[in-house]
């Protein structure tokens, strides 16, 4: 490959990535933006000396490429990739791209919720046991940069459905599927049966000597592993005891039985709560058995990780009331296990850019834990019609620091306010992360 023309198209982290370790390889490279290109990667595309142009995809110069890397960002349905497709230049994407460089065991996990905290549990147990292991993908550097700049053992991947899409011949040596739930079927022409499918393209590559590691209890995954051929060892992980190899729940322990090594710990010692936690904890306990983690150091692991913001994350106590933000829960499936993790009565702020949300599953929990729900959209009517026949109080407001001041007055002595959206943050707010700072500015300033 060394020599040939690569065009790159889209110029945010993973372009960007793409382009230093391809332009360190040898490559001529090029790479083209729709957009405007921001500050940030100009700079890093100049101090590079790699070409770039923005506003634009002057389809003359990338029809001359030898392969493209796509940014999983732009859709595979449109135009310009049909006409790159269809001069039979190859279209991979900046994971598959990546893996060409790199002789590092690679983890990967993917699923619909639990990704982030997944990976970087495993990747918090890894290094403390000294392992020289790096952490990218959909999750701080992309793995190319990573792989440019580093030379590491192991690396923990975070891949979203959009970059497996991508892929040829990407071979984690261990794959992780935390779940499935309908998310994104805009980008799969509404078809959860593609987005599933696309999860599993994680294990495509796999070979026997490779491990393939599920939630069991996953209706969804169980789907996907009878219409998928998995040549890697499954091994699941359940809530209900399933031998003889297998992470499993008995006596409110965490079970992990794998080549004749065992591991437990009790549930109640886990740093990060709720049984959605307690899943992702078991993923992490299965991966890391599976590389000779010691014991001990798995089990203090397990029991000092400190979550990442915006995931169920304890901002203060103010009069003994907690305020929790979880504003990365953009879809109801995290708002359930959120919802479930709830302890006492619960102050709930819900609402955004709904992606075609269906609610009903949210109803058990809300008539049980909820005493208000505070809806913070541009639009809350659908929230209102779902909600208002089990909630006793539902108040609307546009602004994070009114919602916060109303659930202050609402809540009392031992009940959480905790801020769940459900929804993507578009209508009101930059991104999830501006929604919780604004949501944890609002908390302090009372
Ligand atoms: P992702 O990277 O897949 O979006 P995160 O770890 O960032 O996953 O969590 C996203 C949201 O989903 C948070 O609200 C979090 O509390 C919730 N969550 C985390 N793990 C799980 C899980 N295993 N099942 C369901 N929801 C989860």
């Amino acid at each position: 490959m060394q020599g040939k023309d690569l065009v790159i198209l889209g110029a945010g982290e993973s372009g960007v990535g793409a382009a230093i370790l391809a332009k360190k390889n040898g490559y001529r490279v090029w790479v083209s933006d729709r957009g405007v290109v921001s500050d940030h990667f100009q700079k890093e595309l100049d101090n590079n000396q790699i070409e770039w142009e923005e506003n634009q995809h002057s389809m003359e110069r990338i029809l001359q490429a030898d392969e493209v890397v796509k940014s999983p960002g732009i859709p595979d349905h449109i135009a310009i990739i049909q006409q790159i497709r269809d001069r039979g230049i190859p279209v991979i994407s900046e994971i598959e791209f990546a893996a060409r460089y790199t002789n590092a065991t690679l983890i990967g996990i993917t699923g619909s919720n639990g990704k982030t905290t997944t990976t970087m549990l495993i990747h918090h147990i890894l290094k403390s046991a000294g392992i020289h292991v790096g952490m990218a993908g959909n999750i701080g550097d992309s793995f190319a940069k990573s792989v440019a700049e580093n030379d590491y053992d192991y690396f923990v991947l975070e891949l979203s459905s959009f970059q497996l899409d991508g892929i040829q011949n990407f071979r984690p040596h261990i794959a992780v599927i935390t779940n499935i739930t309908p998310d994104h079927l805009d980008r799969y022409n509404n078809s959860f049966e593609a987005y599933r499918n696309s999860k599993f393209r994680i294990t495509k590559n796999q070979q026997p000597s490779d491990y393939f590691i599920f939630d069991a209890d996953d209706t969804a995954i169980q789907e996907g592993i009878k219409h998928t051929q998995i040549q890697a060892k499954k091994i699941p992980y359940s809530k209900g005891f399933i031998p003889p190899e297998a992470t499993y729940i008995k006596d409110n322990q965490i079970h992990s039985t794998l080549e004749n090594n065992h591991f437990m710990i009790p549930i109640q010692s886990l740093s990060l709560k709720g049984q959605h936690n307690a899943k992702n904890a078991m993923a992490a306990a299965t991966v890391t058995q599976l590389i000779n983690i010691r014991k001990q150091t798995l089990k203090d692991c397990l029991e000092n990780f400190q979550g990442a913001s915006h995931r169920l994350e304890n901002v203060l106590t103010i009069n003994k009331v907690s305020y929790i933000n979880d504003s990365k829960a953009t879809n109801v499936n995290a708002t359930f296990y959120a919802l479930d993790s709830m302890t006492s009565s619960t102050v709930w702020i819900v609402g955004g850019t709904d992606k075609g949300n269906d609610y009903e599953p949210l109803l058990p929990l809300v008539r049980e834990k909820v005493k208000a729900i505070i809806c913070l959209g541009e639009d809350n009517e659908k929230l209102i019609d779902v909600f208002a026949p089990v909630s006793e109080l539902m108040v609307e407001t546009n602004s994070m620091s009114e919602a916060v001041k109303i659930a202050y007055k609402i809540a009392s002595s031992g009940d959480n306010v905790l801020l769940s959206p459900a929804c993507a943050s578009f209508d009101l707010f930059e991104n999830y992360e501006d929604r919780g700072n604004q949501f944890k500015e609002a908390v302090r300033k009372l």
